[in-house]
């Protein structure tokens, strides 16, 4: 193989017809050379639902649940879910969180053994996660928790987010990380960009993912013009990943 092509769904991959299927053609010409990986908040099942609504081509792997879940076919991973198993205690997480008042409940699709979902008001989100953070610190704790798109809580196990997902599936298929491009817009495709490989903010990113690469962007992330898929074609040649498109 080639390259790993890794990208989060909403968003990202999907938002703009036109270029999603320019970007499919050109994935799928180039198929036998790539393993593509789909890394979403979404669960399993809306993330196939989507892919059945969008005419997503088939990915190698899914990455659900923002990175605590993966899937080859239909089949969960056993192996990342015993890593993550470890040092997780989703009761007690789940005991501080119920003592803030701000933090709504998303509905019970959204949630799964290593991963508990809430919705929060933006304007109250800096306050609420910083104490909620120090209560499950100061609770020994192995967690950790991601704020996307203005109003996404998720709480994770310590050794579990889309970027650690995708290092494990990386090391498993033998691909280096100059030959793995990954791809995201909002706060829970941080953990991405926070790894060692060739990154792809699109243009129409979130304000949480902007700020952090303002701050932390390394020369190996770049910034399309393009938005959605046509910020993956933009960067696919950018990095030189695939012959140039036409
Ligand atoms: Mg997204």
């Amino acid at each position: 193989m080639n390259f790993l092509l890794v990208t989060d769904l909403d968003n990202t991959l999907v938002g703009e017809d036109t270029t999603l299927l320019r970007l499919n053609q050109k994935l799928l010409a180039n198929r036998d050379r790539l393993y593509l990986i789909y890394a979403t908040g979404r669960s399993y099942a809306l993330a196939r639902q989507l892919q059945e609504e969008q005419n997503l081509i088939e990915p190698d792997y899914w990455l659900t649940g923002v990175g605590t879940e993966i899937y080859r076919k239909d089949e969960r991973d056993p192996e990342w879910a015993e890593r993550l198993s470890q040092d997780w205690n989703r009761d007690s997480v789940a005991a501080i969180a119920s003592g803030f008042p701000d933090l709504i409940l998303q509905p019970e699709t959204e949630q799964n053994p290593w991963k508990l979902s809430f919705l929060i008001d933006s304007e109250r989100a800096d306050t609420v996660l910083a104490n909620l953070q120090a209560l499950i610190t100061q609770a020994g704790l192995r967690a950790q928790i991601i704020f996307s798109n203005d109003e996404d809580v998720d709480i994770l196990p310590k050794n579990g987010d889309k970027g650690l997902a995708m290092t494990y599936l990386r090391e498993k298929l033998g691909i280096p990380p100059e030959k793995t491009l990954v791809c995201g817009d909002s706060g829970n495709d941080i953990s991405l960009f926070q790894q060692n490989t060739l990154g792809l903010i699109v243009s129409n990113s979130r304000s949480e993912l902007l700020a952090w690469y303002r701050l932390c962007g390394e020369s190996r992330h770049y910034r399309s013009r393009a938005r959605f898929a046509g910020g993956i074609l933009e960067a696919i040649d950018h990095f030189k990943l695939m012959p140039p498109s036409e």
